[in-house]
């Protein structure tokens, strides 16, 4: 276990330290919009995830879809950004990542999770699930979340904030957490945010969070994971314990590489 962990951490070293090609660096900038925000530690620090990740998931192209670098490192850029300033073990429970060009009909019977259906058909944007080892994502949907998009929406980022809550092998919508009191605290705050969310929904009092968060604790820190990252400047001015419990977590300040705060400044 030591062993192979070490072995591990050596590997993925030799990974992050590698040439990174032209071509995915030039896909990142046209596709990823927040990647120029970032500082040039950051950029770099992201660069070396993308290099593991690239090489630890497979990638499958769905329904007719031509995989290519422009996709895999697009979605790389954006799942690796949950992972700056943390120690890491790169998403363990993930291994496939499918990829449909648009929408897609799934036929189940089980709600794995998001978006509603009815009767076993369903068009779905992006999904995830414990026991899957999979996210399913619609590349339509993907390239819509790294441009910015106005709705704040990103797939990448809500599923792969799953993934970080199964690393601690419950889906209960807490990740792991470093100490006893960050747990309290989170808990606390979590559960404060989610109950209030919850009633917004029933009353249909307009809120930031998407109420689909409302769901159950799983979605409702995939849910605020998107806003932590995609609008955090109202994120912080409107939750600031969320966003405080949120910032704790990830190690990140959004607000510092924003597009909100460009577009109000
Ligand atoms: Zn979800």
């Amino acid at each position: 276990m030591m062993v192979f962990g070490l072995l591990k951490e050596r590997r993925r070293r030799r990974l992050q330290a590698r040439p990174y090609p032209k071509e995915w660096l030039d896909a990142i900038r046209r596709n990823v919009r927040f990647f120029s925000r970032l500082s040039t530690s950051d950029q770099a620090e992201l660069l070396g995830h993308i290099q593991v990740f690239l090489a630890e998931k497979r990638f499958e192209g769905c329904g007719d879809l031509e995989l290519t670098d422009d996709i895999r490192v697009t979605i790389a850029a954006q799942a690796c950004l949950l992972l700056l300033h943390r120690k890491t073990d790169y998403f363990p429970r993930l291994l496939t990542i499918l990829i449909y060009p648009s929408q897609y009909v799934a036929e189940e019977k089980r709600q794995i999770h998001e978006h509603v259906w009815e009767e076993g058909k369903t068009v779905r944007l992006g999904e995830t699930g414990r026991q899957l080892g999979a996210v399913v994502f619609a590349w339509d949907a993907v390239k819509s979340g790294a441009t910015d998009s106005a709705d704040g929406k990103n797939v990448v980022i809500h599923e792969f904030a799953h993934q970080l809550d199964f690393e601690n092998y419950a889906t209960d919508g807490a990740p792991s957490l470093a100490t006893r009191e960050q747990q309290l605290s989170w808990r606390e705050v979590m559960k404060a945010e989610f109950a209030s969310l919850r009633i917004a929904g029933e009353t249909g009092i307009p809120t930031l969070l998407d109420t689909y968060g409302a769901t159950d604790p799983a979605e409702f820190f995939a849910v605020a994971t998107e806003a932590f990252f995609m609008r955090p400047c109202a994120l912080r001015a409107r939750h600031p314990k969320l966003y405080a419990e949120l910032r704790n977590y990830f190690q990140q300040d959004p607000v510092a590489y924003s597009a909100e705060r460009i577009r109000q400044s």
